[in-house]
């Protein structure tokens, strides 16, 4: 049986309080479609963890600048609900962007200070309070005990976990490990967008988080060399171009003056002129990495 598909607030509403009435437990896990194998160790984990899954498919305008891919955003319906109902997810929740934004542009929206001003936010100014707005609004009308983030997006899982704590949200937000490829490139639904030869050069992001790592295991304790060592990785790559690197205290995202125990690194480059992203914790003590 195909995973059903509901497209109306009212429906998806009226169907999780009969859940919810019953006792079950709902984990939600909010995507933009064209999913992949990162998107479905979310469901996966959502299905351990409760006892009804809910995935929503919504690219979100609000998050999109107007010079951004909102209207080329890849899409394959069919495709995703195959994946959906292979990672157990029970119901999907699609609405239109009239169904969200009936009224236009939102009056309202959630902005996450200073965390959302930084790294991603300096490129997409406007991009995160698009996204805590959505995601606010999508617990709202889930109504979820459990809501999965994958930690590619880092700075978004730190901004929707400082989100739920400082509004009381009452989910529990859970990080999930990033899920690559073979030659280390994290799995993105934008990585359609690369040509052959950028595909295979789009994997000196996860060589310069590797290098970035290899520096801090190796007793470099000033991030300033760190990140010069992973733009350094990407400057030798021709089809690519760095746009941010950076060495972060993973709570805060700033930039210490001494290395701690656990270092974020967060990179984003141009392979063409499709734009990636990823990090990796590089940790100190046990020399331990995600991901
Ligand atoms: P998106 O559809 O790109 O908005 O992503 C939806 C969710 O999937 C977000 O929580 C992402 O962080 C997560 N995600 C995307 N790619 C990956 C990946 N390669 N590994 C783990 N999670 C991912």
């Amino acid at each position: 049986m195909t995973v059903p598909v509901v497209c109306t607030i009212d429906e998806i509403g009226s169907r999780l309080d009969a859940d919810r009435r019953a006792g079950l437990q709902v984990g939600f896990v909010p995507t933009m479609g064209y999913l992949h194998d990162g998107h479905g160790s979310l469901m996966r984990a959502a299905r351990a963890g409760n006892d009804v899954v809910v995935a929503s498919i919504f690219v979100n305008p609000l998050q999109f600048a107007p010079d951004e891919d909102l209207d080329s955003y890849p899409r394959d319906l069919d495709r995703d609900i195959a994946l959906a109902e292979a990672n157990g997810v029970d119901v999907l929740f699609i609405p239109s962007g009239e169904e969200m934004y009936p009224d236009g542009p939102v009056l309202t929206s959630v902005s996450v200070a200073e965390l959302s001003s930084r790294w991603e936010g300096e490129s997409r100014p406007t991009h995160f309070t698009g996204v805590a707005t959505v995601v606010a609004k999508l617990f709202n009308i889930i109504g979820p005990c459990r809501a999965y983030f994958g930690r590619k997006d880092f700075q978004q899982l730190t901004i929707i976990e400082r989100m739920v704590h400082d509004l009381s949200i009452p989910v529990e937000v859970v990080g999930c490990p990033i899920i690559r490829e073979p030659d280390g490139l994290a799995m993105s639904s934008r990585n359609i967008y690369l040509s052959p030869d950028e595909r295979t050069a789009a994997a000196v992001l996860r060589r310069a988080l590797d290098a970035g790592t290899a520096a801090i295991e190796a007793g470099e304790r000033n991030p300033t060399p760190v990140t010069g060592t992973m733009a350094a990785v990407v400057g030798a790559e021709p089809l690519a171009r760095l746009d941010y690197v950076a060495a972060v205290d993973p709570s805060t995202l700033e930039t210490p003056n001494i290395l701690g125990p656990r270092t974020q690194l967060l990179i984003t480059a141009y392979v063409g002129s499709t734009r990636l992203i990823d990090n990796c914790t590089a940790t100190i003590a046990d020399k331990n990495r995600d991901a």
